[in-house]
C-alpha cells in the first residue's frame, strides 16, 4: 500500500509517502513557515535530488494541497495521481487515556480528538488542523490517527500517578502519559531483531534524544515507565526545556519576577535546558563546540544533560529489574558519540560497556556499539516513526483500502 504519513505542527507539515510493500519512503519533505512570509516546501523523491520551492502557503489546507501537487508533479512527483494514495496516517501527539492503539479517523473520533485539546493545547490543535485539511483534499481516502501516547498505555498506576491529591487525576486527568511512542516502539523492535530474540523476552531502555528527549523502560515490549509526563516538559533536560525540576522553583521565580502563567510556561519550555544553562544554543553540536573553546557554562550544560540521562538509565534498570539492551536514537542519540560516552560513564556495574571505536563509527547508522564482554547490548538505531505510523495505518485500514 502507499501510505501518506503527515506530522502537522503549528507552522509546519512534515510528510512521507511510504510504500509498505517495500518499506521505502518514495518521497519525504516538509512545508515550513505556514502562514508566514516566504513559506518553503522541501521535497526529496527517493531516487532524485531534493527540491526547494518558495511559495505563499497561508494555512494547513494550502500546505496539504501543495504536498499533494508535488507528489504527482511530472518533474518531482513519485505517483501519477493522488488516487494512488491508499490511506493517510496522522501523527497525533495526545491520545489521553482512551486510546491504547491507533484508530480510524471518523467524524465521531474528531469530536473525541477535540476534547483532548485541553490535555495538549500546544500540539493537538495543529494535528487536528492537518486532519481537517486532508479530509478536504482527500475526502475518500481512509485515515488513521497514530498517537504518541498509546505505547505507554499499559504503564502501571504506580508509574503514572503523581504525588498530588488523587482527585486531580479523576477531575482533570493529571497523570503521566508519556510521548515519542512510535520512536520508542520502532527502536525497541529493531533492537530485538538485531539480537535475534522476540521483544517479548527482553528488557530494553530506549533513549530518544532529539530537540525533545525522553527515555522509556520496556519490559517485554511494554512501556512500564517513561520520562515525559503529563506534558513533554518532564524528564530529561532538553534543548530548550528544563525537564525535571522542583515545582517550587517555578512558583518562586514567577512570584519574584512577577511572571504570568504564559511567561512561566515559556520560561520552562523555550528558555531552559541546554540554551538556558549555556546561553549559547539548544543544539547539542553548538554547545559541544563552545565547550571545546572553554565557553563558560557550555561544558556544564553538557554535563547536566548527560548526568540526568545516566540517572534515568540507572533508575529504569532498577524499575525493570535488569537490562538486556540500551538504545540511543534521534538527532543527538544517533549522531553524538560524546553524549553517548558521557551518558554511560560509570554504568559498567550494570553491564553497560561500549567500544569507543565502534561508538565513534556509529554516526547516523544502525550499529551495536557494545564492548565484546558487555553484559548489556548498547545500540545506535536511527529512528523511523513514519514507518511505524505507515504500518499501523495499513494494519487498521488494510482490509478495505488499496
Ligand atoms: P526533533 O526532536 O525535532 O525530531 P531531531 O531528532 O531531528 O529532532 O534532533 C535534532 C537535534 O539533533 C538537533 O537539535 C541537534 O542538537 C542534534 N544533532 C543533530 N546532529 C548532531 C550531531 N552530529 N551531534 C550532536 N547533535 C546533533
Amino acid at each position: 500500500m502507499k501510505i501518506l504519513v503527515l506530522n502537522c505542527g503549528s507552522s509546519s507539515v512534515k510528510y512521507q509517502l511510504i510504500d509498505t510493500d517495500s518499506d521505502i519512503a518514495l518521497a519525504k519533505g516538509s512545508v515550513s513557515r505556514i502562514g508566514m512570509s516566504a513559506s518553503v516546501l522541501t521535497h526529496k523523491p527517493h531516487d532524485r535530488a531534493e527540491v526547494k520551492v518558495s511559495a505563499e502557503i497561508l494555512d494547513h489546507i494550502n500546505a496539504v494541497n501543495y504536498v499533494l501537487s508535488i507528489l504527482v508533479s511530472p518533474n518531482h512527483g513519485v505517483i501519477k495521481d493522488k488516487a494512488e494514495i491508499d490511506a493517510v496516517g496522522h501523527r497525533v501527539v495526545h491520545g489521553g487515556e482512551q486510546f491504547s492503539d491507533s484508530v480510524r479517523i471518523t467524524p465521531e473520533l474528531m469530536t473525541e480528538l477535540r476534547a483532548l485539546i485541553e490535555l495538549a493545547p500546544l500540539h493537538n490543535p495543529h494535528n487536528i488542523r492537518g486532519i481537517t485539511a486532508c479530509r478536504q483534499s482527500l475526502p475518500e481516502v481512509p485515515m488513521v490517527a497514530v498517537f504518541d501516547t498509546s505505547l505507554h498505555h499499559k504503564m502501571p498506576p504506580h508509574a503514572f500517578i503523581y504525588g498530588i491529591p488523587y482527585v486531580f487525576y479523576k477531575r482533570y486527568g493529571i497523570r503521566r502519559y508519556g510521548f515519542h511512542g512510535p520512536s520508542h516502539r520502532y527502536v525497541s523492535d529493531r533492537a530485538a531483531d538485531l539480537m535475534g530474540k522476540p521483544v517479548t523476552d527482553l528488557k530494553i531502555i530506549t533513549a530518544h534524544l532529539g530537540n525533545g528527549a525522553s527515555v522509556t523502560a520496556l519490559d517485554g515490549g511494554v512501556s512500564i515507565d517513561t520520562s515525559m509526563g503529563f506534558t513533554p516538559l518532564e524528564g530529561l533536560m532538553m534543548g530548550t526545556r528544563s525537564g525535571d525540576i522542583d515545582p517550587a522553583v517555578i512558583l518562586h521565580i514567577m512570584a519574584r519576577e512577577e511572571l504570568s502563567l504564559h511567561e512561566g510556561n515559556t520560561l520552562l519550555n523555550k528558555h531552559s535546558g541546554l540554551i538556558g544553562i549555556s546561553g549559547i544554543s539548544s543544539d547539542v553540536r553548538e554547545v559541544i563546540e563552545a565547550a571545546d573553546v572553554d565557553h563558560p557554562n557550555a561544558q556544564l550544560a553538557i554535563d547536566v544533560f548527560c548526568y540526568r540521562l545516566r540517572k534515568y538509565i540507572g533508575a529504569y534498570t532498577a524499575a525493570l529489574g535488569g537490562l538486556d539492551a540500551l538504545v540511543f536514537t534521534a538527532g543527538v542519540g544517533e549522531n553524538s558519540a560524546v553524549i553517548r560516552t558521557l551518558a554511560v560513564e560509570r554504568l559498567e556495574f550494570l553491564g553497560i560497556r561500549i567500544d569507543e571505536g565502534k561508538n565513534i563509527d556509529a554516526i547516523g547508522r544502525e550499529m551495536d556499539i557494545s564492548a565484546e564482554d558487555a553484559g548489556v547490548r548498547t545500540f545506535v538505531i536511527p529512528t523511523n516513526e513514519e514507518l511505524v505510523i505507515a504500518r499501523d495505518t495499513e494494519r487498521i485500514v488494510g482490509p478495505e483500502a488499496g
